[in-house]
């Protein structure tokens, strides 16, 4: 998923539109992911799954309703951690 390249996000946490930097392989307690990190506030988001370790992608996508589409947001949440 590369739609975070070059594109302002607005950041859930902080509440300021910024570029995210991407962080390939970064592991959580059960498995890895690859997240996105907001450059003025460090806040991460798992942008592959949803993961109780980091703050979910559906918070950007109440800022940023163009975020995902439909079947994106599935994928996102279809494979989550159970706990
Ligand atoms: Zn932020
Ligand atoms: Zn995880």
């Amino acid at each position: 998923m590369n739609k975070f390249d070059n594109a302002f996000v607005h950041c859930s946490s902080c509440n300021v539109s910024v570029i995210f930097d991407l962080i390939d392989d970064i592991g959580c307690d059960w498995g890895s992911h690859t997240v996105i990190q907001c450059p003025n506030c460090e806040e991460l988001f798992s942008i592959d799954h949803k993961c109780p370790a980091f703050s979910s992608l559906l918070e950007l996508l109440e800022l940023n309703a163009d975020l995902l589409n439909q079947q994106e947001i599935l994928d996102y949440l279809s494979t989550s951690h159970s706990c």
